[in-house]
């Protein structure tokens, strides 16, 4: 049962936390000669339109992404990622980035996940895409099939990680994003990532999820944080300090397995930032936790 379409919200408040996450890690990864994967296990389309009827419908990425952008003070950690969004413009790049004559675009556009990393990956880096949405899958195709770093697969996201562990490459990343449009995905997540964990302990992970009003996040910090890997397990949530509207996001939340060194200090300050600068459902606030600490 796939129901979930990204467009909808992409650039809202808890894509810019997601994704600025994704852009520091990958920043330390970059700062080694030596090549590191990404694997995306739910990639969704790649790039959005934010001028589509989709997120017209949402709004959301003006609470977002738009807020961000004329925000004032934002930290400079954050700056380059920033830029990158700004400067991110898939009709300039042509079929290159899948434009497709047959198609209309409004703009603004912003970066989904395989086109934050794909700005990151050098020449011997490589990222690996999982999308099993049959359209999604098929638009993210055309966006990524002209470059050799990049491959897409029609697979489930969280068999597909356990099954290409560990990767060629022994350095970098696994992003679970998954969409949560059933109950499952939450047990799902949990037991791909201790099972690719098992196989690949010094990767690092990244798994996002949506912090409701019906409490399953507990039970995924509890699971997560039964990963006692020697890189340690960081928990960094974005959220309002009351619940939004039934069944509405108050907020959302990383955990990351391995994280990157001072990677906690520096989303906290990022989170913080987009705590007072975004629109969420209420006032809100950013924490960072070790639920297992770094040894
Ligand atoms: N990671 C993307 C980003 O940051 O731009 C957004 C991904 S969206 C939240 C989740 C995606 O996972 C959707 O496109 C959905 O079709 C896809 N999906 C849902 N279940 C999946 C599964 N079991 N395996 C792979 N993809 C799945």
């Amino acid at each position: 049962m796939l129901s979930y379409l990204h467009g909808y919200h992409a650039g809202n408040f808890a894509d810019l936390h997601k994704h600025a996450a994704l852009w520091l890690i990958l920043t330390h990864l970059r700062k080694k000669k030596k090549p590191f994967c990404v694997i995306d296990t739910h990639a969704g389309s790649g790039w959005y339109d934010l001028g589509s009827d989709q997120a017209a419908k949402t709004g959301e990425w003006h609470g977002g992404i738009g807020a961000a952008q004329t925000g004032k003070n934002a930290p400079e950690i954050l700056q380059d990622y920033m830029d990158h969004v700004s400067r991110f413009d898939p009709i300039a790049h042509g079929r290159e980035y899948g434009v497709r004559d047959t198609d209309e675009y409004a703009g603004p556009f912003y970066p989904g996940s395989p086109f934050i990393v794909r700005e990151m990956l050098r020449d011997e880096d490589e990222l690996v895409l999982m999308e099993l949405h049959p359209r999604e899958n098929e638009t993210l195709y055309h966006r990524v099939k002209r470059d050799p770093r990049i491959h897409l697969h029609k697979r489930d996201g969280y068999e597909g990680l356990v099954a290409m562990m560990p990767p060629a490459i022994r350095r970098g990343l696994v992003l679970m994003d998954p969409s949560y449009d059933v109950k499952q995905d939450y047990q799902r997540a949990a037991n791909s990532l201790q099972n690719a964990w098992d196989k690949w302990p010094t990767g690092t992970f990244m798994l996002w999820y949506p912090i409701l009003e019906d409490g399953f996040d507990a039970d995924l910090r509890k699971s997560i944080g039964a990963i006692k890997s020697q890189g340690g397990v960081l928990c960094a949530e974005l959220a309002a300090d009351h619940g939004g509207a039934k069944g509405r996001m108050r907020g959302a939340g990383l955990l990351v397995i391995n994280p990157p060194w001072q990677f906690d200090q520096d989303i906290d300050v990022i989170g913080s930032w987009l705590a007072k600068t975004c629109k969420l459902p209420g006032p809100g606030h950013h924490t960072t936790s070790w639920l297992v600490p770094a040894e």
